[in-house]
């Protein structure tokens, strides 16, 4: 299939992950990809393991940072001329009772995910509304909606980001700008590998599926909201949880 033939793409901490299943996926699908990394030594061989020139570039973004993240989008308008789609999907986890956890570990996500998910659907929409066309798709988690112990802040962030996708996809829909969100669940990745076993247990014990999801499954899905195949969605938040909270 080749959802995506021609398109440019741009994937925030596309260095690894699940930003780098939706880099891979994307190319499968004919797009030439950016992908937007706070480690640029891992950017780089990633967008070389995923073909290059042509079909992957990478650059330095903190999307905490203004003038990083216009930056970014600016470099897929130049190298590619213009932008078809947004992936704001860079993260962290600082977790910690609200007990324990400092006032900087809670902005310093409520930054990452929600300040970053802002810049990121600020800057591509400018572009894609002169364009007259583009899809952005935010990555929130399953604990914005059901709240997690020990990630108030992780929580509230991928909340917000539900919000503003629909504030966003409202604005910027007469356009032809598209604005959706997915809430993962437990997702194969480095984040959910630090976990505890006993934590891994409980929490795939909670999923209908019996299994934790992979990348690519997340990848599926936001290539799916992508394209024209979801040409009449907008504003909406898909679950990728194997049924888990459902
Ligand atoms: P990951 O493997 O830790 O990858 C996150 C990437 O984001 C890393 O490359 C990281 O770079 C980059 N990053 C962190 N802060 C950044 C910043 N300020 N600017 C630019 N890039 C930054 O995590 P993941 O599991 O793939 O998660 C990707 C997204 O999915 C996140 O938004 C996460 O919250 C969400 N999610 C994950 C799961 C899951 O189960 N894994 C579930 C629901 C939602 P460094 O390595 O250099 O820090």
């Amino acid at each position: 299939m080749n959802l995506l033939a021609g398109r440019s793409v741009v994937v925030t901490g596309g260095a690894q992950g699940i930003g780098r299943a939706i880099a891979e996926k994307a190319i499968e699908h004919g797009a030439r990809v950016v992908l937007g990394d706070l480690d640029l030594d891992a950017a780089r061989a990633c967008a070389e393991e995923l073909g290059g020139p042509g079909r992957a570039v990478a650059v330095r973004c903190d999307v905490t940072r203004a003038d990083e993240v216009e930056a970014l989008v600016a470099r897929c308008v130049d190298e590619y001329g213009g932008i078809d789609v947004m992936v704001n999907n860079a993260g962290i986890t600082r977790d910690a009772t609200m007990r324990k956890m400092t006032l900087d570990a809670f902005r310093e996500v409520l930054d990452v995910h929600l300040t970053g998910t802002w810049l990121g659907t600020r800057f591509a929409s400018l572009v894609m509304r002169e364009q007259g066309r583009g899809a952005i798709v935010n990555i929130s988690s399953i604990s914005g909606k059901v709240g997690n112990i020990g990630q108030t802040n992780y929580s509230a962030a991928k909340a917000g980001i539900v919000g503003l996708t629909k504030a966003a996809a409202k604005e910027v829909a007469h356009a032809g700008v598209r604005v959706n969100a997915v809430q993962p669940g437990l997702i194969r990745t480095a984040m959910t590998e630090a976990m505890r076993q006993d934590v891994w247990d409980a929490k795939l014990a909670e999923i209908p599926m019996g299994r934790a999801g992979e990348p690519h499954e997340v990848a599926d899905v936001v290539v799916f909201l992508a394209s024209d195949m979801a040409s009449y969605l907008t504003g909406v938040t898909i679950e990728i949880t194997g049924g888990r909270y459902m």
